[in-house]
């Protein structure tokens, strides 16, 4: 926790996300990159306003629970909601005026109005300095919403009051924001923000301000524009920098592109391969992910020294218990360094979430659960008992160390990164392992409408 001195005091706050981080006792870690948003927020206070400021990652920091704040801005996830709604209960029963913000605020208002004295609906770069400036004049709307979506001119975000040591990768930066995609399970999409790119020497310049070494991209993929892409690297090239991003399969079919890639000091970059099934990737729209090409893919990254991190999503209605081995096997003999599994999970506001409603196949609306690791829609060919069981299953045959090892040794690479993410999820198996609380409770899940026609084998 980090705090400024000044009159008002604020408390920024991004609410416990329990998946990618692991705990140690006394100190957490977060086995991702630092998030941008409780920093931005600090760098966008209106100068003018004399403001104390703290700013709390409960993934990694405890909360001053008894901490007297005159604002409380919370940031939520679909997965956090729940959590950022109790904070929210109990920040305003102290008094404080409490503002929620992030995906899930724009993807459900409505809902969460019922907690917060006001929201801000899409980007906050605008709406948050002047919903301040409304607060200050005692003039606060219950409603901001930012229609310009503008991300050029902004500020450094406010590094020096994050804590560094709880994060994987400390340093990230944001070229884009959005996604030209339309991926139905995706929240992006239907969070309706579009694509924008800040100025490339903006970005540039940010980069460069960072002292450290190593820093990551957290753009939903780095290459959608892979002129404006290339412009970047070229810029960033002479820094010497070592840097990390998400990219689209689609890199593949630009050998320039990567070349630049490396030049520019690209060590990793995870990658939303989905499946190994061609009915299942049309079913979501993601038709440019072709399985023949993830072999040369991964073997074109590798002889670039990147490192792969490819995510693989289990539950699709084309999915039977035969995918958990087949994805294992796949990522195995494809050398992908460090995969990474989500159960198939229906957003609010997406095509999926609809169907699924229309279907009767929510389980229950408990946003907790809406986390990508845990089972919240009844599938076509098993039971959610079955997803659950083979989605902890593929985890645990995927790092267990000989595979892990056979994996991630590849001459001329660097060990370093595919055997610290390698480690964090071997210990995160063992969280998936000893997590008591995989479905809400079943007595009153049966209570709820779409809990009555759920066969649950042995929970
Ligand atoms: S899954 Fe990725 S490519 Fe598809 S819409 Fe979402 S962010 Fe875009």
């Amino acid at each position: 926790m980090h705090t400024t001195p000044g009159k008002i005091t604020i408390l920024l706050l991004l609410p416990d996300a329990r998946i990618h981080k692991l705990d140690f006792g006394l100190w957490r870690i977060s086995f991702r990159e630092a998030p941008l948003t409780l920093t931005t927020l600090a760098a966008l206070i209106p100068g003018e306003l004399d403001v104390k400021v703290t700013l709390v990652d409960e993934s990694v920091m405890r909360i001053p629970r008894r901490g007297k704040y005159d604002i409380v801005g919370i940031s939520c996830l679909t997965g956090t909601a729940r959590r950022a709604y109790q904070l929210a209960k109990h920040f305003k029963e102290n008094g404080s005026t409490v503002i929620l913000g992030g995906i899930h605020v724009t993807l459900l208002p409505e809902e969460a109005l019922q907690y917060a004295d006001a929201i801000v609906v899409g980007f906050a770069e605008k709406t948050w300095p002047l919903l301040l400036r409304d607060y200050m004049h005692g003039k606060l709307r219950r409603v901001y919403k930012d229609t310009s979506n503008d991300v050029s001119a902004l500020p450094l975000p406010e590094r020096r009051l994050q804590k560094k040591g709880h994060y994987m990768v400390p340093n990230t930066v944001f070229a884009t924001r959005g996604c030209k995609g339309s991926c139905s399970f995706c929240s992006v999409p239907a969070a309706k923000y579009g694509w924008h790119k800040r100025p490339v020497s903006e970005v540039v310049d940010e980069i460069r301000s960072i002292s450290a070494k190593r820093f990551v991209f957290n753009d939903v993929h780095i290459t959608q524009e892979p002129d404006y892409t290339r412009e970047i690297l070229k810029a960033i090239t002479p820094l010497h920098k070592e840097w990390g991003g998400l990219a689209s399969t689609r890199i593949l079919d630009d050998p320039l592109l990567l070349d630049a890639m490396e030049e520019s000091g690209c060590s990793y970059l995870l990658i939303g391969f989905e499946s190994f099934n061609r009915d299942s990737l049309a079913s979501i729209r993601k038709k440019n992910n072709k399985v023949d090409e993830y072999r040369e893919l991964v073997r074109e990254l590798h002889k670039r020294r990147i490192t792969v991190q490819g995510c693989f999503i289990f539950g699709f209605d084309h999915d039977d218990k035969s995918v958990f081995k087949n994805t294992v096997d796949m990522v195995n003999e494809l050398k992908i360094d460090i995969p990474r599994y989500a159960v198939f999970t229906p957003y609010p506001g997406t095509e999926a979430y609809r169907t699924f409603e229309k279907e009767n196949r929510l389980l229950h609306r408990e946003w907790y659960y809406y986390d990508t690791q845990h089972v919240v829609f009844l599938p076509k060919h098993m039971s959610p008992y079955e997803l659950d069981e083979g989605f902890k299953w593929a985890y645990r045959e995927t790092f267990r160390i000989p595979a892990s090892i056979s994996r991630t040794f590849i001459k001329g690479k660097s060990f370093v990164i595919p055997f610290l993410g390698n480690l964090a999820y071997k210990l995160y198996v063992h969280r998936l392992y000893t997590d008591a609380n995989r479905f809400p409770d079943l007595n009153d899940l049966k209570r709820m409408k779409y809990g009555n026609n759920i066969r649950w084998g042995v929970v």
